[in-house]
């Protein structure tokens, strides 16, 4: 590999998805129609849309061939056994359970194993699955280490459990109390910040000797042995699949998003070794999903996916992937604008806090950089800050921890000119951020706001 060559986009374009250029003006009207809140958008009125990396990937022309060729019988399609297969390639664990997305498998691995009283510990829980724990009445304790909470600390694997406050749970609680641990690989709410193979070793040894079981969430798993690979002493020469299977030697089960690093728009699964738990599971799973041999998918989302899996652990998609995240935070940093350090998997997270720092907390600092970037060049981002995390059940508020607004990259979807315009449009914003003002909220729900809330600018 010459190491000066820029790392291209390895693969052509054979189909192409055009979009329609709109002007500040037009997209100032949509924003005043959209009440000043992004997720209100036609998604056409966007230009580059980094609102997620979840499901909004590009499927190869091998995916789309193992589209048509999707068997659609209701029980043992062949679509099936190719999905089972490639599951089982990469995480061989006792029994697969597809579902038609990653909280779906939440949903069912927590109706068995939650409950009231319980406690869930993780390095952090991303919200579905904190929201699945809660619902069964138990509650979900983060215990990432200290540097992943603060956005500027430098760690290789920021996303790591902190082990002493891991024991220190599990002595204050009771290991009873404890029907599972749950590591997120990579930590998405914590930046895409990956955890080591050393820490999933501690963490098991930890889990051994209280007998708890180890879940992994594992919708990134080819990113964090990406990371893995790069960055931790005896990976540099290892394969991923190889990676990837020590991972999944260490856990005894998963769940898993297939709309992130199976590289398709809608799946997933749950894949466990407890025969009693797996019983139990699959008979929600015919309640609510379906029959166990397709959970929710049609046969031809099974092909798709196993094909994805094969593609995803290759070593020319994961370096252009995770450079070309860097390469968008990198020249971000470059150019003075604060964003998360170090760079994670799939997104790059903007410090509002630290771009605007004369608009309070409360006055939205993330929305009004979202909104902005949004109107000065048709990008959209995600707002992650106090009006995700401001409001409380009591209808209070205070500041979260922190005011970010996340660039999600989709997998195999924008080339590095479209990067290099969401630079340019992000430079000039920063330029001129002095000239931002903050938002106020003019409406909202009683839960879960950021999705519908209705803003005003402030003009002063
Ligand atoms: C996306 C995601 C989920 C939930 O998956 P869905 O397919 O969106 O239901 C769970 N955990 C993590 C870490 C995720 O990124």
């Amino acid at each position: 590999m010459d190491r000066w060559r820029t790392i291209i986009e390895p693969f052509r374009i054979k189909s192409v998805e055009p979009f329609r250029m709109t002007s500040a003006d037009e997209r100032q009207g949509r924003l005043e129609d959209a009440g000043y809140n992004l997720f209100n958008l036609h998604s056409d009125d966007v230009l580059i849309d980094l609102l997620t990396d979840s499901g909004t990937g590009a499927m190869s022309s091998e995916q789309w061939a193992g589209i048509q060729r999707g068997d659609e019988s209701y029980a043992g399609s062949p679509s099936w056994y190719r999905f089972l297969e490639a599951v089982l390639e990469l995480f061989p664990f006792r029994h697969v359970i597809p579902t038609h997305q990653g909280r779906a498998a939440e949903r069912i691995l927590f109706a068995v194993a939650g409950g009231p009283g319980k406690v869930v510990p993780s390095n952090t829980l991303f919200d579905t699955t904190r929201a699945n724990v809660e619902f069964t009445g138990a509650e979900g304790v983060d215990v990432v280490i200290p540097e992943g909470r603060r956005p500027s600390a430098l760690h290789p694997f920021k996303g790591n459990v902190d082990l002493e406050a891991l024991e220190r749970l599990i002595a204050e609680v009771g290991a009873e109390r404890i029907p599972l641990v749950m590591v997120t690989v990579t930590n998405n709410s914590g930046g895409g910040q990956p955890v080591s193979m050393e820490n999933l070793r501690a963490i098991r040894a930890i889990c051994d000797r209280y007998g708890l079981p180890l879940f992994l969430d594992a919708c990134r798993f080819a990113e964090n042995a990406w990371f893995i690979k790069q960055r931790e002493d005896g990976y540099a020469d290892r394969a991923i699949p190889d990676i990837v299977r020590e991972m999944a030697s260490l856990a005894d089960g998963m769940t898993m998003s297939a709309k992130k690093d199976a590289l398709v728009n809608i799946g997933g699964w749950l894949a466990l070794n407890d025969d009693r738990w797996a019983e139990q599971a699959r008979n929600l799973l015919i309640l609510t999903e379906g029959f166990p041999t397709y959970g929710g998918l049609a046969g031809r989302d099974l092909e798709a996916i196993a094909q994805g899996l094969r593609e995803v652990v290759q070593e020319d998609y994961l370096r252009y992937r995770i450079r070309s995240t860097a390469y968008l935070g990198d020249a971000l940093a470059a150019a003075g604008v604060p964003v998360v350090q170090p760079i994670g998997g799939h997104a790059v997270y903007v410090d509002a806090a630290a771009l605007l720092p004369h608009i309070p907390p409360l006055e939205y600092p993330g929305q009004s950089l979202a909104v902005t970037l949004y109107r000065e060049g048709g990008i959209r981002g995600c707002e992650i800050g106090s009006v995700m995390f401001g409001r409380h059940p009591d209808g209070s508020e205070s500041p979260a921890a922190m005011e970010l607004v996340r660039l999600a990259i989709p997998r195999r979807v924008y080339t590095q000119s479209h990067i290099d315009y969401v630079i340019e449009v992000v430079r000039s914003v920063a330029e001129g951020a002095a000239e931002l003002r903050g938002m106020r909220i003019v409406a909202q729900p009683p839960t879960l706001r950021h999705f519908t809330a209705r803003f005003e600018p402030l003009s002063t």
